[in-house]
């Protein structure tokens, strides 16, 4: 059978790229040939061990020059820096993605570098966790999440079709969304439950020590599910805050209005605020539940 794509070259292979390199490695319908790129001779180790592709390199140049697929799996910040180092180096017809968590910026730093013979396909998968690194992937992961197409640029409606089959052999479910739409949904979504996980342990860890001790005795409350989002890789969420700046900081505004809302009502003995706003909050948790996203 003709797979999808001959070679797939991932750049990167954390949490999401070694998870498309396992799901790749279990179904040969993807890729026949599997290539993956680290900057760290460590990591090329572990990836080895793991046996997550079948060529391993730190060469990302020489890697995507036969690549019919090339992934971008790094942080946000630097997609723009090893795209422009990779583009002169790729094949005519081949096809460059990123699974970059923020859209504006990524687009925006990659546009000046794209070819006319390669077609670049923009696929957010929503899907992670709070672990970083090839032991944390698994070919589970994007299993029934959603992967949200942003416009792709210079690219045939082949290499588009090819892109929605990749993802879809993932095991997600695809959307197709503008550049603004996606950097909004994501900062309400995603990005604002982050910084509020940074923030909310910040605080706790800056009491006073004796407070700062009972925090830590009593974390398996809701404490917990904040400190669990909280362990995130710093370098990877900088720079999706600092790269979503402007639909994060709406977000957050919207939020603190809320959240002062909410403050008034429990200073005005406001209940039936307080209850409506904690019932949206339960419904909110059913339909995720209801959707398998939960
Ligand atoms: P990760 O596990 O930390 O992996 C990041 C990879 O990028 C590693 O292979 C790392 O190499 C490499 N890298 C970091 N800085 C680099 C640099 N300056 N130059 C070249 N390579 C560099 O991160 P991840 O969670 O897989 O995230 C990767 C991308 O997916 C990010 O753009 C993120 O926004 C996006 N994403 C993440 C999630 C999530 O929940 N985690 C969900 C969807 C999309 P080393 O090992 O050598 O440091």
């Amino acid at each position: 059978m003709k797979p999808l794509v001959e070679t797939l070259c991932v750049i990167g292979p954390g949490l999401i790229g070694s998870s498309i390199l396992r799901r790749a490695r279990l179904d040969p319908s993807i890729a026949r040939h599997l290539i993956a790129v680290d900057r760290d001779a460590h990591v090329c180790d572990r990836a080895r061990a793991l046996d997550l592709a079948d060529e391993i390199t730190q060469d990302a140049t020489a890697a995507v020059a036969d690549a019919d697929l090339v992934v971008l799996c790094v942080p946000v910040g630097v997609i723009p820096v090893v795209a422009a180092a990779i583009i002169p180096h790729m094949k005519a017809g081949a096809i460059l993605t990123d699974v970059g968590s923020t859209r504006g910026s990524v687009v925006e730093g990659i546009t000046p570098y794209l070819r006319p013979d390669i077609a670049y396909v923009p696929a957010h998968p929503m899907a992670g966790t709070e672990h970083s690194g090839p032991d944390a992937g698994f070919a589970t992961l994007f299993e029934n999440r959603w992967c949200l197409f942003t416009p792709a640029m210079n690219a045939s409606p082949e290499a588009i079709a090819t892109m929605e089959a990749f993802w879809q052999a993932m095991g997600a479910r695809l959307r197709h969304m503008d550049v603004a739409h996606h950097d909004k949904i994501c900062a309400i979504v995603s990005h604002l439950p982050h910084l509020l996980a940074f923030t909310i342990c910040n605080t706790a860890d800056t009491l006073a020590d004796e407070l700062r001790a009972e925090v830590l005795d009593f974390a398996a409350s809701g404490f917990r599910d904040f400190t669990r989002i909280a362990a995130s890789d710093p370098i990877m969420w900088r720079d999706i805050f600092l790269h979503n700046r402007e639909a994060l900081l709406e977000m957050l505004d919207r939020f603190s209005q809320d959240a002062q809302a909410m403050a008034d009502a429990i200073r005005q003995d406001d209940e039936a605020t307080i209850v409506r706003t904690i019932e949206r909050g339960r419904r909110i948790r059913r339909n995720l539940i209801e959707n398998k996203q939960a």
